[in-house]
C-alpha cells in the first residue's frame, strides 16, 4: 500500500501496522494496557492523511477526554507537520456533537446559540420541577431526578421511549412526566444538557436522511479510541456515522471499561462485529510501557474477575518490551494513618527529584476525590509543585460562575439559569419574591426571564427597590450587548461587566479572607479568555472543557487525579494510595452492584497500575479519620491479589493483609464519589474539623487490635511478603 516506506511506520510492531495500514472497512482492535492501541489509532489518522485519503476535516476521531484529544492532536501534528491543520473533527463525545448541533439546532427546537448547561444548573432545573410539582424534595431529591435522566439519556431513550414502568422510579409515578417538563424547560431556556448532545445529533441524522448523508460524504474515516467505555447514546451515533463509509476503527480493552455506572457498555464491543459483518479484528500483544512486575501485578489482578469478555478474544500480554532485571517490584507499604501516607508519598517523590528525575514523572492516583486533600496539603507545606487535574475546578467557583453567567446571558437572552444567578447578584433588591412572580410569569407564557421582564415591569407588579434594580439590569445586560455587536473585545467586555455591574466593588468591599483570592480569579478568567478569538467561541470551551486542567501543560507538576480520569495517560512513578476495604473498593459501588460493582472496582486497579511505567506504589493505612473520628480500616482485597514475587512488602503498623470480607472491619468510610465538587456534606464536614487538635489515633481501638490479631508483619494466610 502507498506509504509503507514512511517514516511514521518504523517502529511498530507488526500487528500495529497491519492496524495503520488495514484502511478499508470496519477494523476493531482489542488490546491489553499500554499495547499501543491509542499509538495506533494516532498513526492511522496520519497514515490516512498522509496518503491523501482523505483530507484532514473528512476524518472523524473521537477521544474520551479533552486532555487525550490535546495529546493526539499534538502527536499527529508532530507526524504530519503543516499537513496534520484542519484537524476540525477530533476531540470528544461532546465536542463533536456540540459541534453538529450548533449547525442544526433548530431542527431540534433551539438557536443555534444554546447553552449547554453543567450538572449545577441542570440540579438547579431539576429542584424547581420537583417543586412545581409539590413533591417533598427531601423524599425525591433533585439530585437523584437529575441522575434519572442522565441515565435515560445514555441509554438514548426519549421520554417518550422510557418503559412505562420505570414512571415509578421518582415522584410517585412521575418520573416520565418530570422529564418531559426537563425537557420542555431545556427548550424554553435555548438549553440542553449533556446527554442531550448526542441525543439531539441522533434525532437530526434519523429524522433528515439528506443531513446524515451529508455526514456520511464528510466522514470518510472514523476513529474512536476507548471504545470499551461507549454507552448507548455514542454507540448509535457512531453507528449512524459509520453506515457511509462503513471506514470505522475502534480501539479499546474490555478489561479497562470503568464506566459501567455511567452506563457504558462493554457489550458494544461484540455488537461491533455483528454491525458491521466482515470487521477485522486486530490483537496486540506486547506491552511498551510497564515492567514486568507492574504487568505481573495488573494481570494478577484482573485475572481474578469472572465476566471478562477479552479471555475469548484474545491472549493477554504478559511480554513487557521492558525486561530491565533490576527493575524495582511493585511496593506495598501498609501505615499508620493518612498523615503517614501523604508524608510517605511526598518524601517519595522529593527524593525522586533529588536523584534527577522531574514532578512530571510522578502522579497520584485516588479513588475518590475527598482523597487528594491530604497529598494537596503535604505538597503546599513542602512547597512541591502539583496540580489536581479535574480536581476543585476553576470554572466552577462561585465568583466565575457568576461572571460567566452575565457572559452567557449576553450571549443568549433565553437563558434563565443565568438570569437567576445573576439578577440580585451583587444585590439589586431583587428579593426571592420579586423573582418568583417573574419566574410564574415566564412558566405561563413560555418565553424568557429575560424578554418578560421589562413587560412586567410595565405594570405594577414589582414595585420600589425590585423594580429600580430589575430596570437597571436589564438596561445594563442591553447595553454590553450593544457593546460586544458594536465589536469591543470580549475580554474588555468582561472587565467592564465587572466594573459596572458592581461585581468588582462587591468583592472589594467585602472583607473575609477569601475575598482576594476571589478577585484574582477574576482576573484569571479574563486572562483565560483572552485566548479565544470570541466569546461565543470561549464559552463553548467552558461548557465543554470539563477537565481543564488549572496551570496549564508542559509546567513541572506532580500530578493528583481520580482513576477514573487517568485512563489512557502514563507516568514513570504511580502511587496508589488508600488500598482499603470500602475505599477501595468503594463501599458504593459494591452495595449499589453487588458483583458486579465488585469487577468494575477491579478493572480500575488494573488502570491504575498499568499507568505506572518504572515504579507503582501501592499504599494503605490502618486507621482513617472519618467525619472527625478514628475508625480502624482493613486492607483492600485487591491487595491480597497481587503476585508475592513481584511485589515488595513493607508495614509500618506490624498491621497486614486480612482475608477479604472478614467480620471484624466496621469502618463506615463515605465513598463521597468521584465527582470532584467537593460539596458532599462528608467533605464539608472533614473541612471543618480540619487543623482542629485531633489527638493521636487509638492504638488500642477495639477494631485494631481485632483485626491485627493473629498475624504479624506482613503474613496473610499461607501468603507471606
Ligand atoms: P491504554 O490501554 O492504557 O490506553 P494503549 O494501548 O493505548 O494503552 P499507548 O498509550 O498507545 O497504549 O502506548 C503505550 C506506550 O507504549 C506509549 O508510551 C507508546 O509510545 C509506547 N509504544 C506503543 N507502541 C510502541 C512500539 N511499537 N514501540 C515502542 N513504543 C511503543
Ligand atoms: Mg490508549
Amino acid at each position: 500500500a502507498a506509504g509503507e516506506g514512511a517514516a511514521y511506520l518504523k517502529g511498530l510492531n507488526p500487528e500495529q501496522r497491519e492496524a495503520v495500514l488495514h484502511t478499508d472497512g470496519p477494523l476493531l482492535v482489542l488490546a491489553g494496557a499500554g499495547t499501543g492501541k491509542t499509538r495506533v489509532l494516532t498513526t492511522r489518522l496520519a497514515h490516512i492523511i498522509a496518503t491523501r485519503l482523505a483530507f484532514p476535516s473528512q476524518t472523524l476521531t473521537v477521544t474520551f477526554t479533552n486532555k487525550a484529544a490535546r495529546e493526539m492532536r499534538e502527536r499527529a501534528l508532530h507526524l504530519l507537520g503543516d499537513a496534520g491543520e484542519g484537524l476540525r473533527w477530533l476531540g470528544t463525545f461532546h465536542s463533536i456533537s456540540a459541534q453538529i448541533l450548533r449547525k442544526h439546532a433548530e431542527l431540534v427546537g433551539l438557536k443555534s446559540s444554546f447553552t449547554i448547561l453543567d450538572t449545577d444548573d441542570q440540579i438547579r432545573l431539576c429542584k424547581q420541577i420537583v417543586q412545581a410539582e409539590n413533591l417533598d424534595p427531601k423524599r425525591w431529591t433533585p439530585r437523584y431526578l437529575a441522575g434519572l435522566i442522565d441515565g435515560w439519556k445514555n441509554r438514548a431513550l426519549t421520554p417518550d421511549r422510557v418503559p412505562p414502568e420505570e414512571a415509578e422510579l421518582f415522584g410517585n409515578g412521575k418520573a416520565i412526566k418530570c422529564y418531559e417538563i426537563y425537557q420542555a424547560r431545556l427548550k424554553v431556556l435555548n438549553a440542553c444538557d449533556f446527554g442531550d448532545l448526542l441525543i439531539h445529533n441522533i434525532t437530526i441524522f434519523q429524522e433528515n436522511p439528506d443531513i446524515l448523508r451529508e455526514y456520511h460524504q464528510r466522514f470518510r474515516y472514523i476513529l474512536v479510541d476507548e471504545y470499551q467505555d461507549t454507552n448507548v447514546a455514542q454507540y448509535l451515533w457512531l453507528r449512524l456515522l459509520a453506515q457511509g463509509s462503513r471506514n470505522i476503527c475502534c480501539v479499546g480493552d474490555d478489561d479497562q471499561s470503568i464506566y459501567g455506572w455511567r452506563g457504558a457498555e462493554v457489550d458494544n464491543i461484540l455488537r461491533f462485529e455483528k454491525d458491521f459483518p466482515g470487521a477485522k479484528v486486530v490483537r496486540l500483544e506486547r506491552n511498551y510501557r510497564s515492567t514486568r512486575h507492574i504487568l505481573a501485578a495488573a494481570s494478577s489482578i484482573i485475572a481474578h474477575n469472572k465476566g471478562r469478555l477479552g479471555k475469548a478474544l484474545y491472549v493477554g500480554n504478559d511480554s513487557a518490551v521492558n525486561e530491565d532485571a533490576d527493575a524495582p517490584k511493585v511496593k506495598v507499604r501498609g501505615l499508620w494513618d493518612g498523615e503517614a501516607e501523604s508524608r510517605l508519598i511526598a518524601d517519595d517523590i522529593e527524593s525522586w527529584v533529588r536523584s534527577g528525575g522531574k514532578h512530571d514523572d510522578c502522579a497520584v492516583l485516588v479513588r475518590a476525590s475527598w482523597q487528594m486533600r491530604a497529598f494537596e496539603e503535604r505538597f503546599i507545606l513542602l512547597g512541591i509543585p502539583y496540580r489536581v487535574i479535574g480536581g476543585p475546578r476553576f470554572f466552577e467557583r462561585a465568583e466565575i460562575r457568576d461572571a460567566l453567567a452575565y457572559l452567557r446571558l449576553i450571549r443568549s437572552p433565553d437563558d434563565d439559569l443565568a438570569f437567576e444567578r445573576v439578577v440580585n447578584e451583587p444585590k439589586r433588591g431583587v428579593g426571592d419574591a420579586s423573582l418568583a412572580k417573574l419566574q410564574s410569569y415566564a412558566r405561563a407564557d413560555g418565553r424568557s426571564l429575560f424578554v418578560l421582564t421589562p413587560m412586567v415591569l410595565q405594570t405594577d407588579e414589582i414595585k420600589g427597590a425590585a423594580k429600580r434594580g430589575l430596570t437597571q439590569f436589564i438596561d445594563q445586560i442591553n447595553m454590553w450587548r450593544g457593546k460586544l455587536a458594536g465589536g469591543m473585545p470580549h475580554t474588555e467586555l468582561a472587565e467592564m461587566i465587572l466594573e459596572e455591574s458592581g461585581y468588582t466593588d462587591m468583592l472589594q468591599k467585602d472583607r473575609s479572607p477569601q475575598a482576594q483570592g476571589r478577585l484574582d480569579n477574576l482576573k484569571e478568567l479574563v486572562r483565560a479568555m483572552g485566548e479565544f478569538d470570541s466569546l461565543a467561541g470561549f464559552l463553548e470551551h467552558i461548557e465543554l472543557v470539563m477537565d481543564a486542567a488549572a496551570g496549564g501543560s508542559g509546567e513541572d507538576q506532580v500530578q493528583i487525579l481520580t482513576l477514573h480520569g487517568a485512563k489512557g495517560l502514563e507516568w514513570p512513578m504511580v502511587f496508589l494510595p488508600g488500598w482499603e476495604e470500602e475505599v477501595f473498593p468503594s463501599r458504593r459501588s459494591l452495595d449499589e452492584s453487588g458483583l458486579k460493582g465488585l469487577e468494575e472496582e477491579r478493572r480500575l486497579a488494573y488502570v491504575g497500575i498499568t499507568r505506572a511505567r518504572q515504579r507503582c506504589y501501592i499504599s494503605f493505612v490502618a486507621n482513617r479519620q472519618i467525619y472527625g473520628r478514628w475508625q480502624a480500616v482493613m486492607p483492600s482485597r485487591f491487595i491480597d491479589e497481587l503476585p508475592p514475587e513481584h511485589v515488595d512488602a513493607v508495614s509500618e503498623t506490624g498491621y497486614s493483609g486480612l482475608p477479604a470480607g472478614s467480620d471484624a472491619f466496621t469502618g463506615t468510610i463515605e465513598d463521597l464519589g468521584e465527582r470532584s465538587d467537593y460539596q458532599s456534606p462528608g467533605w464539608k464536614r472533614l473541612k471543618e474539623n480540619a487543623g482542629k487538635p485531633t489527638g493521636t489515633p487509638p492504638r488500642d481501638a477495639a477494631g485494631l487490635t481485632a483485626t491485627a490479631s493473629g498475624t504479624s508483619g506482613f503474613i496473610t494466610g499461607a501468603r507471606v511478603f
